[in-house]
């Protein structure tokens, strides 16, 4: 069996499966492979996938499976998994980590004392604490950041239309209601037909004047154009964005707005996660060879 590790993955990993048979990440051999490893970067379209006519198994380290033609897949008899339990304290952390910077000036302070300038009166901030966090998608990140934001004493509430009821987050499934009362909103949704765009100007008109918002969902859920002129209204105080239309983004309003803290989705990348993410494909091709992969 062949097995084509695609995308950057922990780099012990080809050591972990050469029990399994040959390990190449030379992807010119993709038509002689049975198992292919990818991330986000490899777009597994029908295209790719017809020229793969040996492929059985295709496993995405991560969550996302938005670059997967999931229907041609089973189409052609091919499974497909992810390593969705994984991520979610890296991509939880991230967020954190942006909802924490924004409010605080981390890097425009930063930069400033690079400059040599001293702008201490300017950067006034402002405390997590006793605000308002609304999560977008209660799933498996959204309540690792849930569960973060109440340790530094916020309240969470969250929209996400699949849960009535929630361990740790007050679900309030009505945006009328919800955006208001947010100060902070961190997307954690999968890009569906439901998600795409779905924080558009309409959206952002109903939000408190100054909520902060963070995104390491998908891109695609925002409209980024909306995105960029809330920033410079000043509607949207901050936005801290991990994901985008494509990787890397070929052009984006964003990189020119203002109150930004841009990263080039980095959110799974922690040296922890893609040790987790091999273990999971290493006990998911185990499984496969085993004929118990369901
Ligand atoms: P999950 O499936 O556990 O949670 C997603 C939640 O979104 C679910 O509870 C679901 O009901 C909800 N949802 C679906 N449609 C919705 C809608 N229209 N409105 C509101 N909520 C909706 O997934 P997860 O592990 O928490 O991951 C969430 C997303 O994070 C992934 O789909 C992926 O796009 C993204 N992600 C990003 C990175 C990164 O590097 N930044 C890494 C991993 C995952």
């Amino acid at each position: 069996m062949k097995i084509l590790i695609s995308d950057a993955f922990d780099p012990g990993l080809p050591d972990k499966l050469k029990r399994f048979g040959e390990v190449t990440d030379d992807k010119s051999q993709l038509a002689d492979c049975e198992v292919v490893l990818v991330r986000s970067k490899t777009k597994c379209t029908r295209e790719y996938l017809d020229s793969a006519p040996k492929l059985k198994l295709i496993i995405r380290g991560g969550v996302g499976l938005d670059n997967i033609d999931r229907p041609c897949a089973a189409e052609k008899g091919i499974k497909v998994f992810n390593t969705a339990a994984a991520s979610s304290i890296a991509v939880a952390e991230l967020a954190f980590a942006l909802m924490i910077a924004l409010p605080n000036h981390i890097v425009k302070g930063h930069e400033s004392m690079v400059r040599g300038e001293w702008i201490k009166k300017q950067l006034k901030r402002t405390e997590l604490y006793k605000k308002t966090l609304g999560v977008f998608g209660c799933g498996r990140i959204g309540t690792e950041i849930a569960l973060r934001a109440k340790a530094f004493g916020m309240k969470v509430i969250g929209y996400d239309p699949f849960l009535n009821s929630h361990d740790t987050i007050e679900i309030i499934n009505d945006l009328d209601t919800m955006l208001p009362m947010c100060d902070y909103i961190s997307l954690n949704t999968p890009l569906t037909d439901e998600t795409a765009g779905m924080i558009n100007k309409d959206v952002i008109a109903k939000m408190k004047d100054g909520v902060y918002i963070v995104n390491t969902g998908r891109g695609k859920v925002v409209v980024e154009e909306d995105i960029a002129e809330a920033l410079k209204s000043g509607k949207i105080a901050g936005y801290g964005n991990d994901v985008w239309y494509s990787d890397p983004p070929e052009s984006t309003p964003l990189t020119s707005a203002p109150n930004t803290i841009l990263t080039p989705h980095i959110g799974a990348s922690t040296k922890e996660n893609l040790l987790r993410i091999g273990d999971i494909i290493e006990e998911l091709i185990g499984k496969y060879v085993d004929g118990n992969l369901d």
